[in-house]
């Protein structure tokens, strides 16, 4: 068999390194209990309207779904306080991620992201035979938007900030937000990623679809794959000035949001006791399991979202294979570029418990003591 040459591009692609599902670690390690805290789900799962919404879907499946997700984006539109013509939905904020590389880079153009974070920024940029540029967090985690300002060349079309980031669940300020869209360059989009926003409890996050508001050349991205439960079914969307919607509009598939996803987020979106009930657990959790840490000799890095990157002080792979072995799945830093953190999302209370006495053995084992 001999095929076309590949996309030179494509040599700088790595597959993305998922969660390890539930089914494969019983199967491999022959457990039957195991619990996953690896992929920042919400461990309420979806709200229960939306699985009664769900339960409606199957004898309309014959159908294509509605391409332009007219009710949701209504909604979502008056709760936003938005005009519809400022969202897109998509497979996943992921693909919204994928439309805005095709409708903005060419080979050799730039983008900017911070180090560590999510790797689907460095993904949809090299697809598209892009170039990325890493701006390393400061020691203590924050984004120095001054020095990436700084690292702007007449290729840079996006800057990818990601507030609550992924992995370290640290947002940026304000005032620092603020003075960065001032300042952005002509012809460069900022990409706010707020994937864990409704977590963030500091009176110093900014409120970024006002940038979009005001016009600025900015697109804030969301989804309903974490506080909403909904990760399995895939819905994202963007918000940004009419102007990019309708650019990144060119490049979207005609259906490319399944009816299901639109049918629960439309239910998931008007249930606000279950956001609460979601948020109230989170809130808790980052106390307890910060306190948790505390007894076995760990601090997290401060966090704004349900998650925690933690410094173990051991090779984090081992962490990592340890803690499978005893039935709790967390991700390992060394994919991040630190390879002693260990990112771990909060579950139920009792999942927080069996997760910590779990690395409390494990830090027992590797520090010899056991
Ligand atoms: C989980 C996550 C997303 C959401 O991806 P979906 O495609 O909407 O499931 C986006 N950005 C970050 C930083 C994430 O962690």
């Amino acid at each position: 068999m001999k095929l076309p040459r590949r996309r030179a591009c494509l040599d700088q692609i790595k597959p993305y390194v998922p969660g390890k599902p539930i089914d494969e670690v019983k199967r491999e390690l022959g457990l039957d209990d195991v619990i996953k805290l690896a992929s920042n789900e919400n461990p309420l799962g979806p709200s229960p309207q939306a699985l009664e919404a769900l339960s409606g879907v199957l004898p309309k499946i014959k159908y294509y779904p509605d391409g332009d997700c007219y009710l949701l984006k209504k909604a979502l539109a008056s709760r936003l306080n938005l005009k519809e013509d400022q969202l897109i939905f998509g497979n996943g904020s992921d693909e919204v991620l994928k439309l805005l590389a095709e409708a903005y880079l060419e080979p050799g153009d730039e983008t900017i992201m911070p180090s560590p974070s999510f790797s689907e920024y460095e993904f949809v940029t090299r697809i598209m035979g892009g170039k990325v540029k890493l701006a390393p967090l400061k020691p203590d985690f924050s984004y120095d938007l001054e020095k990436v300002l700084a690292m702007v060349t007449g290729r840079t079309r996006f800057i990818f900030v990601c507030s609550p980031n992924n992995p370290t669940g640290s947002i940026v300020r304000r005032r620092e937000m603020d003075e960065f869209i001032r300042k952005l360059p002509e012809g460069v989009i900022a990409v706010i990623d707020e994937a864990y926003a409704e977590y963030v409890t500091s009176s110093d996050y900014p409120e970024s679809l006002e940038y979009v508001r005001q016009g600025a050349p900015v697109i804030v991205l969301r989804t309903f794959s974490k506080i909403y439960g909904l990760a399995g079914l895939r819905i994202g969307y963007g918000v940004a000035p009419a102007e990019l919607i309708a650019d990144l509009g060119r490049v979207r598939e005609p259906f490319n949001v399944n009816y299901a996803a639109q049918v629960a987020a439309l239910a998931a979106l008007d249930d606000e006791e279950h956001l609460r009930r979601s948020i109230d657990l989170v809130k808790e959790s980052r106390i307890r399991v910060a306190r948790g840490l505390e007894e076995i000799g760990l601090e997290p890095v401060p966090s704004q979202a349900n998650f925690f990157f933690i410094d173990t002080g051991f090779d984090a792979r081992r962490v990592f294979d340890l803690l499978l072995r005893r039935g709790v799945i967390v991700r390992s830093g060394d994919i991040f570029g630190f390879p002693t953190y260990i990112r771990v999302n909060f579950g139920l209370p009792e999942e927080n418990a069996r997760f910590l006495t779990a690395l409390g053995q494990v830090l027992d084992e590797l520090r010899g003591n056991s």
